[in-house]
């Protein structure tokens, strides 16, 4: 893809996260007709044009007025890199000079993009590498759709939904503590006019923030994906730290209540398998007493790990006997395929490397599935 950059000044609008609504107000309050927003918004996201001079088919004074006032940004593409098994990453420049990761997953009949919803996390789940950084701060509207826009170029797809069958909010941090922008960004994602993806395939994974998935409920019907990695408040309080404000009692009546009413509707509960941590047959049997009544698929998630972390991924066999165990408990059980991991693609990896490595310099180690980033900004 030929570089292009785009510079933004103070006085410019980002128009990259307006949904239909924003921008139709916007355009009107400028005096225009709101379908001229809603044409703009679609060359930006369905054509990939972020140039206002490339949009043809809009007037020519409207043109040079939008290259005044406004921009369309979308993070720089610092570093692609593609797994033997078709996974790929890309490591995001946000402008603050931080940066995110965004995940390609092909698979036979589904293709999952999962991205990030914040700079870091302040979660600090005790096993996972974007812990580590700490937090910085919350994706904007524009960043977290910025990726799906890249993502689609990168792939080379004329459509989103051509290449992308499927988007998970299971990237750094943590969706629900960003909740105006995450609910901001559902909303183009499903946009006809910009990504077009059915509510059916997008999920958002948390780590249990109760009142936010509450409220979540109230406004949005995507999929949920909930961390459980614990089938009690001793254990889950120590790897899930935000347990010890929403313990498991509460965290699971908002599941049911998430679902209530959808009988197609399941919870995917996700849980990360620690070798003598929470992978015995006593944990498994007490998952299945837990999730009692509640409509659920679990996925087993072996543990991917990464430098300073304490824990080991439990053996196949053990993974083999828990999943045994809660498919005899009525529930159903997978274990998730390790993707990608020649790339270091579980969430947070490639982030910690980066500032393990070279402090924010991009000194990495050299990959022949590795191209330096074409300049996207
Ligand atoms: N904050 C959200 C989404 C981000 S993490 C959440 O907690 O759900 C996405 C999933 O990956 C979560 O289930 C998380 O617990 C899991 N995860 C994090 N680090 C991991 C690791 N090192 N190995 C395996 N799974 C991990």
């Amino acid at each position: 893809m030929i570089a292009t950059i785009y510079t933004e000044s103070l006085d410019q609008t980002n128009l990259l996260g307006f949904n239909r609504y924003a921008i139709e107000t916007w355009f009107a309050q400028r005096g225009y007709k709101p379908f001229h927003g809603r044409n703009v918004l679609k060359w930006i996201h369905k054509h990939g044009i972020l140039d206002f001079a490339a949009m043809t088919d809009v007037g020519q004074k409207l043109r040079s007025e939008l290259s005044v006032v406004a921009t369309a940004i979308v993070p720089k593409l610092l570093l692609e890199r593609i797994s033997t098994d078709g996974t790929r990453k890309w490591l995001l420049g946000l402008k603050c000079g931080s940066s995110i990761e965004t995940v390609y997953i092909p698979e036979d009949g589904r293709n999952t993009l999962c991205i990030s919803s914040q700079v870091g996390c302040a979660l600090n789940c005790q096993f996972c590498a974007t812990a580590q950084q700490g937090f910085k701060r919350n994706l904007t509207i524009d960043e977290i759709v910025g990726q799906l826009w890249i993502a689609v170029r990168q792939l080379g797809a004329q459509r989103f939904t051509d290449q992308i069958t499927n988007v998970v909010l299971m990237g750094m941090g943590e969706p629900l503590a960003n909740f105006d922008n995450v609910v901001g960004a559902l909303d183009l994602i499903q946009d006809d006019l910009a990504y077009g993806l059915s509510k059916y395939r997008i999920t958002i994974s948390t780590a249990g923030l109760v009142p936010a998935l509450r409220r979540l409920r109230a406004v949005s019907d995507v999929n949920l994906a909930v961390s459980l990695h614990a089938p009690g408040d001793e254990l889950r309080n120590q790897l899930v730290p935000i347990n010890r404000k929403y313990p498991l009692a509460e965290l699971l009546a908002a599941c049911r209540d998430f679902i209530t009413g959808d009988k197609r509707r399941k919870v995917t509960f996700e849980y990360v398998m620690l070798q003598g941590v929470n992978d015995t047959d006593n944990h498994a049997r007490q998952l299945v007493r837990i999730l009692q009544g509640i409509p659920a698929k679990m996925n087993l998630i072996p543990f991917n790990p990464f430098p300073g972390s304490i824990y080991r991924c439990s053996t196949e066999n053990d993974i083999e006997l828990f999943r045994q165990r809660l498919l005899q408990g009525g529930i159903m059980a997978m274990k998730r395929k390790t993707r990608g991991e020649d790339i270091n693609a579980a969430c947070g990896q490639l982030v910690g490397q980066v500032l393990q490595a070279s402090r924010y310099k991009f000194g990495f180690p050299s990959s022949n599935a590795e191209k330096e980033g074409n300049g996207i900004s």
